[in-house]
Protein backbone atom coordinates (compact mmCIF):
# COMPACT_ATOMS: atom_id res chain seq x y z
CA UNK A 1 0.00 0.00 0.00
CA UNK A 2 1.36 3.47 -1.02
CA UNK A 3 0.45 7.22 -0.79
CA UNK A 4 2.20 10.16 -1.88
CA UNK A 5 6.22 8.34 -1.85
CA UNK A 6 7.58 11.20 -3.66
CA UNK A 7 7.36 14.76 -1.50
CA UNK A 8 5.81 17.86 -3.57
CA UNK A 9 7.89 20.48 -5.04
CA UNK A 10 7.54 23.03 -2.43
CA UNK A 11 9.96 25.63 -1.45
CA UNK A 12 11.07 26.37 1.84
CA UNK A 13 8.17 24.42 2.91
CA UNK A 14 7.90 23.60 7.23
CA UNK A 15 8.76 19.79 6.46
CA UNK A 16 11.68 21.20 3.94
CA UNK A 17 13.32 23.55 6.49
CA UNK A 18 13.17 20.85 9.40
CA UNK A 19 14.78 18.19 7.01
CA UNK A 20 17.19 20.43 5.68
CA UNK A 21 18.58 20.78 9.26
CA UNK A 22 18.89 17.11 10.15
CA UNK A 23 20.14 15.96 7.01
CA UNK A 24 23.33 19.37 7.96
CA UNK A 25 23.75 17.04 11.16
CA UNK A 26 23.46 13.94 10.01
CA UNK A 27 27.52 12.57 10.30
CA UNK A 28 26.83 13.68 14.00
CA UNK A 29 24.02 12.10 14.31
CA UNK A 30 24.77 8.85 12.95
CA UNK A 31 28.00 9.03 14.79
CA UNK A 32 26.10 9.80 17.90
CA UNK A 33 23.58 6.35 17.44
CA UNK A 34 26.81 4.19 16.51
CA UNK A 35 28.24 5.15 19.12
CA UNK A 36 25.17 3.84 21.91
CA UNK A 37 25.03 0.63 19.85
CA UNK A 38 28.91 -0.30 20.93
CA UNK A 39 27.89 0.71 24.48
CA UNK A 40 24.79 -1.13 24.70
CA UNK A 41 23.74 -0.53 28.12
CA UNK A 42 20.87 -2.32 29.50
CA UNK A 43 17.82 -1.42 31.90
CA UNK A 44 18.66 1.40 34.66
CA UNK A 45 22.40 1.05 33.82
CA UNK A 46 22.53 3.56 30.59
CA UNK A 47 24.65 5.83 32.19
CA UNK A 48 27.13 6.56 29.21
CA UNK A 49 23.92 6.38 26.82
CA UNK A 50 22.58 9.10 28.46
CA UNK A 51 25.19 11.20 29.13
CA UNK A 52 26.06 11.26 25.34
CA UNK A 53 22.49 12.59 24.34
CA UNK A 54 21.99 14.43 27.42
CA UNK A 55 25.84 16.42 26.66
CA UNK A 56 24.36 16.56 22.67
CA UNK A 57 21.61 18.19 23.95
CA UNK A 58 22.70 20.57 26.51
CA UNK A 59 25.48 21.37 23.48
CA UNK A 60 22.48 22.50 21.18
CA UNK A 61 20.95 24.78 23.77
CA UNK A 62 18.55 22.96 25.63
CA UNK A 63 18.64 22.98 29.62
CA UNK A 64 18.77 19.62 30.98
CA UNK A 65 17.41 18.11 34.20
CA UNK A 66 19.39 14.83 35.04
CA UNK A 67 17.82 11.96 37.58
CA UNK A 68 13.96 12.99 36.94
CA UNK A 69 11.69 10.90 38.73
CA UNK A 70 14.00 9.08 41.00
CA UNK A 71 15.68 6.99 37.99
CA UNK A 72 19.77 7.96 37.89
CA UNK A 73 19.54 7.48 34.20
CA UNK A 74 16.41 9.29 33.12
CA UNK A 75 16.71 13.06 32.16
CA UNK A 76 14.47 15.42 30.87
CA UNK A 77 16.09 18.58 28.12
CA UNK A 78 13.94 21.73 27.20
CA UNK A 79 13.79 24.72 25.16
CA UNK A 80 11.09 27.36 24.92
CA UNK A 81 9.31 30.38 24.16
CA UNK A 82 5.97 32.20 24.41
CA UNK A 83 3.37 30.86 25.39
CA UNK A 84 2.75 27.78 22.93
CA UNK A 85 1.88 24.03 23.07
CA UNK A 86 4.78 21.64 25.71
CA UNK A 87 5.44 18.53 23.12
CA UNK A 88 7.58 16.37 24.47
CA UNK A 89 9.55 13.85 22.28
CA UNK A 90 10.10 10.41 24.25
CA UNK A 91 13.51 8.74 23.36
CA UNK A 92 15.11 5.61 24.65
CA UNK A 93 18.39 4.14 24.46
CA UNK A 94 18.46 0.41 26.71
CA UNK A 95 19.78 -2.97 24.99
CA UNK A 96 19.18 -6.20 25.93
CA UNK A 97 21.26 -9.34 27.78
CA UNK A 98 22.26 -11.98 25.51
CA UNK A 99 22.40 -10.48 22.22
CA UNK A 100 25.97 -9.68 21.79
CA UNK A 101 26.64 -9.04 17.78
CA UNK A 102 28.96 -7.63 15.34
CA UNK A 103 27.27 -5.40 13.10
CA UNK A 104 27.50 -5.32 9.35
CA UNK A 105 27.55 -9.22 9.22
CA UNK A 106 24.59 -12.03 7.75
CA UNK A 107 25.76 -14.57 10.20
CA UNK A 108 25.54 -14.59 14.39
CA UNK A 109 28.98 -13.69 16.06
CA UNK A 110 28.98 -12.25 18.96
CA UNK A 111 31.02 -9.47 19.93
CA UNK A 112 33.95 -10.64 22.30
CA UNK A 113 35.47 -8.30 25.23
CA UNK A 114 39.67 -8.21 25.34
CA UNK A 115 39.68 -11.77 27.34
CA UNK A 116 37.34 -13.25 24.30
CA UNK A 117 34.26 -13.40 26.06
CA UNK A 118 31.00 -13.10 24.83
CA UNK A 119 30.29 -8.92 25.05
CA UNK A 120 26.94 -10.16 26.37
CA UNK A 121 24.51 -6.96 25.33
CA UNK A 122 23.42 -5.82 22.24
CA UNK A 123 21.11 -3.28 21.12
CA UNK A 124 18.37 -5.68 19.54
CA UNK A 125 15.42 -3.59 19.55
CA UNK A 126 16.64 -0.53 17.71
CA UNK A 127 16.87 1.46 21.28
CA UNK A 128 20.64 3.50 19.92
CA UNK A 129 18.45 4.89 17.02
CA UNK A 130 15.11 5.79 18.86
CA UNK A 131 16.56 7.55 21.58
CA UNK A 132 19.18 9.69 18.87
CA UNK A 133 16.24 10.05 16.04
CA UNK A 134 14.18 11.65 19.02
CA UNK A 135 17.12 14.07 19.82
CA UNK A 136 17.34 14.77 15.91
CA UNK A 137 13.92 15.74 15.70
CA UNK A 138 14.40 18.18 19.15
CA UNK A 139 17.76 20.01 17.74
CA UNK A 140 15.77 20.62 14.22
CA UNK A 141 12.83 21.96 15.88
CA UNK A 142 14.95 24.18 18.30
CA UNK A 143 16.42 25.31 15.35
CA UNK A 144 13.05 26.07 13.17
CA UNK A 145 11.63 27.61 16.30
CA UNK A 146 14.35 30.19 16.73
CA UNK A 147 14.13 30.98 12.94
CA UNK A 148 11.08 31.37 13.07
CA UNK A 149 10.13 32.74 16.65
CA UNK A 150 6.76 30.02 16.84
CA UNK A 151 6.13 30.14 20.57
CA UNK A 152 5.93 26.76 21.71
CA UNK A 153 8.38 24.61 24.30
CA UNK A 154 10.21 21.24 23.40
CA UNK A 155 11.02 18.72 26.10
CA UNK A 156 13.32 15.53 25.10
CA UNK A 157 12.86 12.80 27.09
CA UNK A 158 15.73 10.30 27.77
CA UNK A 159 13.77 7.33 29.55
CA UNK A 160 15.90 4.57 30.96
CA UNK A 161 14.65 1.17 30.87
CA UNK A 162 11.76 -0.04 27.83
CA UNK A 163 12.93 -3.44 28.09
CA UNK A 164 11.95 -5.25 31.30
CA UNK A 165 11.57 -1.67 33.76
CA UNK A 166 8.64 0.35 32.09
CA UNK A 167 10.80 3.47 33.09
CA UNK A 168 8.54 5.79 31.90
CA UNK A 169 5.67 3.75 33.59
CA UNK A 170 7.68 5.09 36.74
CA UNK A 171 8.16 8.30 35.13
CA UNK A 172 4.52 9.11 34.64
CA UNK A 173 3.93 7.84 38.48
CA UNK A 174 6.44 10.26 39.56
CA UNK A 175 4.34 13.30 38.05
CA UNK A 176 7.39 13.86 35.41
CA UNK A 177 5.65 14.39 32.26
CA UNK A 178 3.61 17.04 34.15
CA UNK A 179 2.95 20.37 31.88
CA UNK A 180 3.25 18.26 28.79
CA UNK A 181 0.47 18.81 25.98
CA UNK A 182 0.90 16.34 23.40
CA UNK A 183 4.18 13.54 22.90
CA UNK A 184 5.77 11.71 19.97
CA UNK A 185 7.56 8.86 19.59
CA UNK A 186 8.63 6.66 17.16
CA UNK A 187 10.21 3.08 16.90
CA UNK A 188 12.29 1.66 14.35
CA UNK A 189 11.11 -1.28 12.55
CA UNK A 190 10.74 -2.44 8.61
CA UNK A 191 7.58 -0.21 7.75
CA UNK A 192 6.93 3.37 6.97
CA UNK A 193 3.49 3.80 9.04
CA UNK A 194 1.65 6.19 11.64
CA UNK A 195 1.12 3.43 14.38
CA UNK A 196 -2.43 3.40 15.82
CA UNK A 197 -2.30 0.28 17.46
CA UNK A 198 -3.19 -0.54 21.23
CA UNK A 199 -0.38 -2.53 23.30
CA UNK A 200 -1.39 -5.08 25.90
CA UNK A 201 -0.68 -4.16 29.42
CA UNK A 202 1.71 -5.96 31.34
CA UNK A 203 3.22 -6.89 35.02
CA UNK A 204 6.60 -8.41 35.37
CA UNK A 205 6.82 -10.18 38.58
CA UNK A 206 9.20 -12.22 40.76
CA UNK A 207 8.41 -15.63 42.67
CA UNK A 208 11.87 -16.52 45.02
CA UNK A 209 11.58 -19.89 46.56
CA UNK A 210 13.33 -20.42 49.91
CA UNK A 211 13.98 -23.60 50.65
CA UNK A 212 16.80 -26.06 52.57
CA UNK A 213 19.53 -27.74 51.61
CA UNK A 214 20.62 -30.74 52.21
CA UNK A 215 22.86 -34.07 50.92
CA UNK A 216 21.10 -35.07 47.82
CA UNK A 217 21.94 -38.82 48.55
CA UNK A 218 22.64 -38.90 52.57
CA UNK A 219 20.02 -36.81 53.42
CA UNK A 220 17.24 -36.26 51.46
CA UNK A 221 14.91 -35.74 53.55
CA UNK A 222 15.91 -33.01 55.39
CA UNK A 223 16.48 -31.17 51.85
CA UNK A 224 13.37 -28.79 50.94
CA UNK A 225 14.17 -27.76 46.65
CA UNK A 226 13.06 -24.64 45.93
CA UNK A 227 14.18 -25.66 41.99
CA UNK A 228 11.21 -28.22 42.41
CA UNK A 229 8.88 -25.30 43.67
CA UNK A 230 9.73 -23.23 40.51
CA UNK A 231 9.26 -26.32 38.20
CA UNK A 232 5.70 -27.37 39.76
CA UNK A 233 4.90 -23.81 39.55
CA UNK A 234 5.78 -23.66 36.08
CA UNK A 235 3.81 -27.07 35.34
CA UNK A 236 0.75 -25.40 37.22
CA UNK A 237 1.17 -21.87 35.37
CA UNK A 238 1.25 -24.00 31.63
CA UNK A 239 -2.20 -25.84 32.96
CA UNK A 240 -3.42 -22.44 33.18
CA UNK A 241 -3.19 -21.42 30.18
CA UNK A 242 -6.12 -23.57 28.86
CA UNK A 243 -8.49 -21.46 30.96
CA UNK A 244 -7.71 -17.99 30.51
CA UNK A 245 -8.74 -15.55 27.55
CA UNK A 246 -7.77 -16.06 24.02
CA UNK A 247 -5.94 -12.46 24.62
CA UNK A 248 -3.74 -13.34 27.91
CA UNK A 249 -0.45 -13.98 26.98
CA UNK A 250 2.43 -15.09 30.27
CA UNK A 251 6.39 -15.89 29.60
CA UNK A 252 8.59 -17.10 32.03
CA UNK A 253 12.16 -17.06 33.04
CA UNK A 254 14.18 -19.09 35.40
CA UNK A 255 16.68 -16.83 37.04
CA UNK A 256 18.20 -19.20 39.35
CA UNK A 257 18.53 -22.74 39.42
CA UNK A 258 19.58 -22.97 42.71
CA UNK A 259 23.39 -23.66 42.12
CA UNK A 260 25.00 -25.97 39.50
CA UNK A 261 25.46 -29.32 41.83
CA UNK A 262 23.29 -32.39 41.33
CA UNK A 263 24.21 -33.90 44.70
CA UNK A 264 22.89 -31.06 46.71
CA UNK A 265 19.18 -30.01 47.13
CA UNK A 266 19.20 -26.27 46.00
CA UNK A 267 17.50 -24.28 48.84
CA UNK A 268 16.92 -21.21 46.85
CA UNK A 269 15.46 -20.74 43.47
CA UNK A 270 13.81 -17.97 41.23
CA UNK A 271 11.65 -17.36 38.44
CA UNK A 272 10.28 -13.92 36.79
CA UNK A 273 6.55 -13.83 34.93
CA UNK A 274 5.82 -11.61 32.61
CA UNK A 275 1.93 -11.61 32.22
CA UNK A 276 0.31 -9.70 29.16
CA UNK A 277 -3.21 -9.03 28.69
CA UNK A 278 -5.33 -6.16 26.62
CA UNK A 279 -5.96 -4.46 29.84
CA UNK A 280 -4.67 -4.00 33.53
CA UNK A 281 -7.34 -5.53 35.24
CA UNK A 282 -7.57 -8.60 33.02
CA UNK A 283 -3.63 -9.07 34.07
CA UNK A 284 -4.49 -8.55 37.33
CA UNK A 285 -6.90 -11.52 37.38
CA UNK A 286 -4.37 -13.73 35.81
CA UNK A 287 -1.77 -12.30 38.16
CA UNK A 288 -3.93 -13.49 41.81
CA UNK A 289 -4.35 -17.29 39.70
CA UNK A 290 -0.30 -17.45 39.43
CA UNK A 291 -0.02 -16.05 42.77
CA UNK A 292 -2.15 -19.33 43.97
CA UNK A 293 0.25 -21.27 41.87
CA UNK A 294 2.89 -19.84 43.45
CA UNK A 295 1.78 -20.54 47.01
CA UNK A 296 0.71 -24.34 45.78
CA UNK A 297 4.00 -25.01 44.90
CA UNK A 298 5.60 -23.77 48.18
CA UNK A 299 3.03 -26.10 49.85
CA UNK A 300 3.69 -29.16 47.99
CA UNK A 301 7.24 -28.76 48.57
CA UNK A 302 7.56 -27.42 51.98
CA UNK A 303 9.00 -24.20 50.99
CA UNK A 304 8.29 -20.43 51.03
CA UNK A 305 7.65 -18.36 48.18
CA UNK A 306 8.09 -14.25 48.57
CA UNK A 307 6.27 -12.71 45.66
CA UNK A 308 8.19 -9.45 44.59
CA UNK A 309 6.15 -7.05 41.90
CA UNK A 310 8.28 -5.89 39.43
CA UNK A 311 6.87 -3.27 37.19
CA UNK A 312 4.10 -2.82 34.81
CA UNK A 313 2.65 -0.87 32.39
CA UNK A 314 -0.98 -0.48 30.74
CA UNK A 315 -2.17 -0.80 27.60
CA UNK A 316 -1.86 2.12 24.78
CA UNK A 317 -4.67 4.97 23.88
CA UNK A 318 -4.11 5.62 20.31
CA UNK A 319 -4.62 9.46 19.33
CA UNK A 320 -6.45 9.73 16.29
CA UNK A 321 -6.33 13.49 16.05
CA UNK A 322 -2.45 13.35 16.52
CA UNK A 323 -2.19 10.74 14.18
CA UNK A 324 -4.01 12.37 11.41
CA UNK A 325 -1.19 15.01 11.54
CA UNK A 326 1.28 13.36 11.31
CA UNK A 327 0.47 10.90 8.45
CA UNK A 328 -0.09 14.85 6.64
CA UNK A 329 3.56 15.76 7.92
CA UNK A 330 4.64 11.81 6.84
CA UNK A 331 3.12 11.93 3.67
CA UNK A 332 4.33 16.02 2.99
CA UNK A 333 8.12 14.27 3.27
CA UNK A 334 7.64 11.13 1.32
CA UNK A 335 10.03 7.62 2.52
CA UNK A 336 13.73 7.13 2.39
CA UNK A 337 15.25 5.07 -0.95
CA UNK A 338 17.82 2.75 -0.33
CA UNK A 339 20.55 1.86 -2.88
CA UNK A 340 21.49 -1.71 -4.53
CA UNK A 341 23.85 -2.06 -1.78
CA UNK A 342 21.35 -1.86 1.10
CA UNK A 343 19.24 -3.80 -0.88
CA UNK A 344 21.62 -6.63 -1.11
CA UNK A 345 22.80 -6.76 2.46
CA UNK A 346 19.00 -6.53 3.40
CA UNK A 347 18.47 -9.85 1.08
CA UNK A 348 21.47 -11.26 2.48
CA UNK A 349 19.89 -11.09 5.98
CA UNK A 350 16.63 -11.88 4.98
CA UNK A 351 17.67 -15.33 3.63
CA UNK A 352 18.92 -16.38 7.45
CA UNK A 353 14.92 -15.59 8.86
CA UNK A 354 13.11 -18.71 9.61
CA UNK A 355 9.92 -17.61 7.14
CA UNK A 356 11.10 -15.35 4.76
CA UNK A 357 7.96 -13.25 3.70
CA UNK A 358 7.04 -14.16 -0.22
CA UNK A 359 3.55 -15.39 -1.14
CA UNK A 360 2.68 -11.74 -2.83
CA UNK A 361 3.36 -10.83 -6.26
CA UNK A 362 5.44 -8.85 -7.27
CA UNK A 363 7.89 -9.73 -4.18
CA UNK A 364 8.76 -6.42 -2.19
CA UNK A 365 12.01 -5.02 -1.59
CA UNK A 366 13.62 -6.18 1.45
CA UNK A 367 13.58 -2.69 2.58
CA UNK A 368 10.12 -1.41 1.63
CA UNK A 369 9.96 1.96 -0.22
CA UNK A 370 6.66 2.86 0.14
CA UNK A 371 4.29 4.57 2.98
CA UNK A 372 1.29 2.44 4.56
CA UNK A 373 -1.91 3.86 4.26
CA UNK A 374 -2.92 5.44 7.49
CA UNK A 375 -5.18 3.09 9.51
CA UNK A 376 -6.98 4.81 12.56
CA UNK A 377 -6.94 2.36 15.48
CA UNK A 378 -5.95 -0.78 13.38
CA UNK A 379 -6.09 -3.86 16.25
CA UNK A 380 -3.21 -4.47 18.80
CA UNK A 381 0.65 -5.03 18.33
CA UNK A 382 0.32 -8.14 20.91
CA UNK A 383 3.21 -7.15 22.59
CA UNK A 384 3.93 -4.22 25.41
CA UNK A 385 5.49 -0.82 25.24
CA UNK A 386 5.59 1.44 28.46
CA UNK A 387 4.75 4.26 25.68
CA UNK A 388 1.49 3.47 26.92
CA UNK A 389 1.51 5.33 30.40
CA UNK A 390 2.50 8.49 28.69
CA UNK A 391 -0.67 7.65 26.68
CA UNK A 392 -3.39 7.48 29.31
CA UNK A 393 -2.49 10.83 30.23
CA UNK A 394 -1.02 13.04 27.55
CA UNK A 395 -2.23 12.53 23.81
CA UNK A 396 0.66 10.62 22.13
CA UNK A 397 1.43 9.28 18.60
CA UNK A 398 4.11 6.81 16.96
CA UNK A 399 5.38 6.34 13.62
CA UNK A 400 7.96 3.77 12.47
CA UNK A 401 10.25 3.94 9.74
CA UNK A 402 12.20 1.34 7.67
CA UNK A 403 15.39 0.62 9.34
CA UNK A 404 15.73 -2.90 9.08
CA UNK A 405 15.24 -5.63 6.49
CA UNK A 406 11.27 -6.96 6.16
CA UNK A 407 10.14 -9.45 9.00
CA UNK A 408 13.14 -9.20 10.89
CA UNK A 409 12.55 -10.55 14.59
CA UNK A 410 12.68 -8.12 17.21
CA UNK A 411 15.45 -9.37 19.79
CA UNK A 412 17.45 -11.09 17.43
CA UNK A 413 20.85 -10.94 15.89
CA UNK A 414 19.60 -9.92 12.74
CA UNK A 415 18.68 -6.93 14.45
CA UNK A 416 21.71 -6.30 16.26
CA UNK A 417 23.40 -6.83 13.04
CA UNK A 418 21.33 -4.33 11.23
CA UNK A 419 22.18 -1.59 13.92
CA UNK A 420 24.92 0.75 12.48
CA UNK A 421 23.88 -0.01 8.51
CA UNK A 422 23.44 3.19 6.36
CA UNK A 423 19.57 2.30 6.41
CA UNK A 424 19.09 2.40 9.75
CA UNK A 425 20.78 5.28 9.61
CA UNK A 426 18.04 6.67 6.85
CA UNK A 427 15.17 5.41 8.67
CA UNK A 428 16.31 7.23 12.09
CA UNK A 429 16.78 10.49 10.48
CA UNK A 430 13.84 10.15 8.68
CA UNK A 431 12.06 9.34 11.41
CA UNK A 432 13.47 12.52 13.38
CA UNK A 433 11.97 14.62 10.20
CA UNK A 434 8.61 13.25 10.53
CA UNK A 435 8.59 13.76 14.46
CA UNK A 436 9.83 17.34 14.11
CA UNK A 437 7.96 18.46 11.24
CA UNK A 438 4.22 17.28 13.04
CA UNK A 439 5.50 19.07 16.52
CA UNK A 440 5.92 21.96 14.72
CA UNK A 441 2.91 22.22 12.91
CA UNK A 442 1.16 21.15 16.37
CA UNK A 443 2.92 24.27 17.70
CA UNK A 444 1.71 26.37 14.39
CA UNK A 445 -2.06 25.03 15.11
CA UNK A 446 -2.60 24.61 19.38
CA UNK A 447 -6.41 24.27 18.76
CA UNK A 448 -5.15 20.48 17.34
CA UNK A 449 -3.37 20.11 20.91
CA UNK A 450 -6.97 20.65 22.83
CA UNK A 451 -8.92 18.47 20.02
CA UNK A 452 -6.64 15.87 20.67
CA UNK A 453 -6.74 16.15 24.69
CA UNK A 454 -10.82 16.31 24.56
CA UNK A 455 -10.49 13.23 22.77
CA UNK A 456 -7.82 10.87 25.31
CA UNK A 457 -10.36 12.24 27.49
CA UNK A 458 -13.33 10.92 25.55
CA UNK A 459 -11.17 7.60 25.76
CA UNK A 460 -11.25 7.51 29.17
CA UNK A 461 -7.50 8.54 29.59
CA UNK A 462 -6.46 11.58 32.46
CA UNK A 463 -8.17 11.19 35.22
CA UNK A 464 -9.02 7.53 34.13
CA UNK A 465 -5.96 6.71 34.67
CA UNK A 466 -4.40 4.36 37.40
CA UNK A 467 -0.99 4.02 37.90
CA UNK A 468 -0.04 0.10 37.47
CA UNK A 469 2.76 0.16 39.63
CA UNK A 470 1.99 0.25 43.00
CA UNK A 471 3.27 3.39 45.31
CA UNK A 472 5.59 1.39 47.25
CA UNK A 473 7.40 -0.49 44.42
CA UNK A 474 10.72 1.00 43.69
CA UNK A 475 12.49 0.66 40.36
CA UNK A 476 15.00 -1.81 40.26
CA UNK A 477 17.89 1.30 39.83
CA UNK A 478 22.02 0.38 39.58
CA UNK A 479 22.51 -0.21 43.33
CA UNK A 480 25.89 2.33 43.31
CA UNK A 481 23.83 5.22 41.65
CA UNK A 482 21.05 5.32 44.65
CA UNK A 483 21.52 8.48 46.80
ZN1 LIG B 1 11.73 -1.43 21.44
Amino acid sequence: MMANAHPPEEENSREQRIASSIDRLSPQLTALSDRIWELAETKFEEFGSARLLADRLEEAGFDVSHGIGGLPTAFMASFGQGDGPVIALLGEYDALPGLSQRDGVDHPEPLLDGSGNDKGNGHGCGHHLLGTGSLAAAIALKEYLSETGLPGTIRYYGCPAEEGGSGKTFLVREGAFDGVDAALTWHPGYGNAVVSMTSAANYQVRYRFEGRSSHAAASPHTGRSALDAVELMNVGANYLREHVPQSVRFHYAVTNTGGFSPNVVQAKAEVVYLIRAPEVRDVEAVYARINDIAQGAALMTGTEVHIHFEKACSNLIPNVTLERMMQRCFEQLGVPAFTEREQRYAAAISATLAEPSGGSSPIPPPLPETLDVYEPEAGSMLGSTDVADVSWIIPTAQLETVCFTRDTPFHSWQMVAQGRSSAAHKGMLHAAKVMAATAAALMAEPSAVLEATQELRRRGGIEGYACPIPGDVLPPVHPSSRV
